[in-house]
């Protein structure tokens, strides 16, 4: 068992005995172990039992439950709570937004088991009535569950590059000789996956490898294309291919689709570069693909993850991260990086440990510590400075002004129309000291839509206000959602590509970010990242 997986098991516990109304304090330590694991950059297997129990929210009940995990992959406690709740109820207890209370009473009282059933329960109003209910609260029940039920075979980008790796795997097993690569959506890496495509050179034979997996529920989708379910939830479509029709076949399955209807009565065509040469195009990688059509040109030089000098947003120890100050930075110029922007979280996130002046000062201490010893490296003394609702930002003027840089994000009171919360982005973003828009619309792929906003408004204002705006690299937010890069160069506001990373391993999110941004063809130097130090520095200094 991972670290993740471990987490889960905890974030579990801790809902299920919630609703089974069991001890308040017990169930806070249960979420709070599992949030504190889930950031955890060592993997607990690799801990002994002593260094297991002496992590800041680790005593010996949960070191025990930890170590009856990574011993037999269950957890006691957990399997006692699964057996007196239904499966369905289970997953819906993992739902953001509906709360315990709620669930156990359409358990109990409708005698409702899954999310397909509160559904339909909500679509005969049969929840207003519910003591605890109401016509808004059913509304925003229908609305979560209509999320979910969409979604539940659907995943981020980096669970379905595991699987389909796995499952290449397997593949090349039997067939060792043969091309086996990703395509379609997978290969454009988009950041929410459908479908696993892998494309096969294998010559007739991949019939018969598929139907020896028998958990595969495999069927055939005609004309060398299968198609089936690796457990529990994958979709997966297997493409046949020969040698000899690789590229052609690969180029075609990619995508997107516009791009290879053009194409598919070409039989002359042989190589991907060939079909650029017809279709009259520059070649473009896959992610990049997806903007190409036939009229416009594409950019040269879209930006790469050699051309970034620099870190920005990262969470250490003085907020919410997991690896302290030094680490991080020892890291990010060990990966060959110029700079790091240091950007804890500002005082008033109180949920995320956000930094009071006094620390801050600890910190800028330490900075001026560690710039001093490193060579060829510089950390700046950023902020993820939290916009308030009224869009004014956090701490006192005299010691915003003290920051190399300011991130300005919304975390806190999301719920607001479109009008509201653009205005509050707004105002954000006219203030004096703000230099970036952390992760603009808030959104959480696969479980949470971002607020609404007037996102050509939001662009305008940074283009007004020399702020630039981010393309958060977290592989669940990806926000500004990149169909919106182009609309934001165009009008000369650059993007900031960052992690967003609250531990070391994080920081190589950026390449996620990087795809998005070369989706939208963001080029090296519309990217603050690639810029040097001393330009960023006088880009902040409006
Ligand atoms: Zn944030
Ligand atoms: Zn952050």
């Amino acid at each position: 068992m991972n670290n993740k997986e471990i987490a889960r098991s905890f974030n579990l516990l801790a809902k299920l005995m919630e609703l089974h109304s069991e001890n308040p304090y017990k169930i806070r330590s249960y979420q709070n172990a599992s949030s504190l694991l889930s950031k955890l950059g060592t993997p607990l297997a690799a801990m002994s039992p002593e260094e297991i129990q002496s992590l800041k929210g680790v005593g010996s009940a949960i070191s025990g439950k930890i170590k009856e995990l990574l011993q037999t992959g269950k957890m006691n406690t957990l399997e006692r709570y699964k057996e007196k709740t239904p499966l369905g109820i289970q997953q819906l207890v993992m739902i953001k937004g509906l709360g315990a209370k709620k669930i156990m009473t359409a358990w109990k009282d409708l005698g409702v088991e899954t999310a397909g059933e509160l559904l339909y329960a909500c679509e005969e109003n049969r929840l207003i009535d519910l003591k605890g209910f109401g016509q808004k609260t059913q509304e925003e029940v229908r609305k979560q569950l209509q999320f979910f039920l969409a979604n539940q075979s659907r995943f981020l980008y980096p669970a379905a590059e595991k699987v389909a790796t796995q499952l290449a795997g397997i593949l090349k097993k039997s067939l060792p000789e043969s091309r086996i690569e990703f395509t379609g959506a997978l290969r454009r890496r988009e950041a929410i996956i459908d479908r696993l495509e892998l494309i096969v050179s294998s010559r007739g034979s991949l019939d018969k490898i598929l139907a020896d997996q028998p958990k595969w529920s495999v069927q055939s989708a005609g004309e060398g294309k299968w198609t089936g379910i690796f457990p529990p939830s994958y979709s997966f479509e297997m493409i046949e291919s020969t040698e000899e029709s690789f590229e052609i076949d690969w180029f075609l399955t990619t995508g997107p689709d516009h791009l290879a209807d053009k194409i598919s009565n070409q039989s002359a065509l042989k190589t991907e570069a060939e079909c650029f040469d017809f279709l009259n195009v520059p070649g473009m990688p896959p992610e990049a693909r997806d903007l190409l059509t036939l009229e416009k040109a594409p950019v040269e030089a879209l930006v790469s993850g050699e051309d970034i000098k620099g870190i920005l947003h990262v969470h250490s120890t003085y907020s919410d991260g997991v690896d302290t100050l030094e680490a991080l930075a020892t890291h990010v110029k060990n990966q060959g990086y110029y700079y790091l922007g240091l950007t804890d979280h500002s005082q008033i996130a109180v949920y995320a440990n956000g930094v009071s002046p006094d620390r801050l000062t600890q910190q800028w201490n330490e900075i001026d510590r560690l710039n001093e010893r490193m060579t060829g490296f510089t950390i700046l003394k950023g902020i993820e400075c939290d916009i308030l609702s009224d869009g004014s930002l956090d701490y006192e003027d005299d010691v915003r002004a003290l920051f190399d840089f300011v991130i300005a994000s919304v975390h806190t009171n999301i719920k607001m129309d479109e009008n509201k919360a653009t205005s509050r982005i707004i105002k954000a973003i006219e203030h004096p000291h703000t230099n970036i828009l952390g992760h603009p619309t808030g959104r959480l792929l696969l479980a949470r839509d971002g607020y609404p906003l007037d996102m050509e408004r939001v662009i305008d204002a940074c283009a007004a206000n020399q702020v630039a705006i981010e393309l958060n690299a977290s592989p669940y937010r990806l926000d500004i959602d990149w169909t919106w890069i182009r609309k934001a160069t165009a009008k000369g506001v650059a993007i900031a590509v960052n992690p967003d990373a609250h531990a070391k391993e994080a920081i190589s999110d950026i390449r996620y970010g990087l795809w998005a941004a070369r989706k939208g063809w963001l080029t090296s130097e519309q990217c603050v990242n690639t810029w040097s130090v001393d330009q960023f520095l006088r880009f902040c200094q409006k």
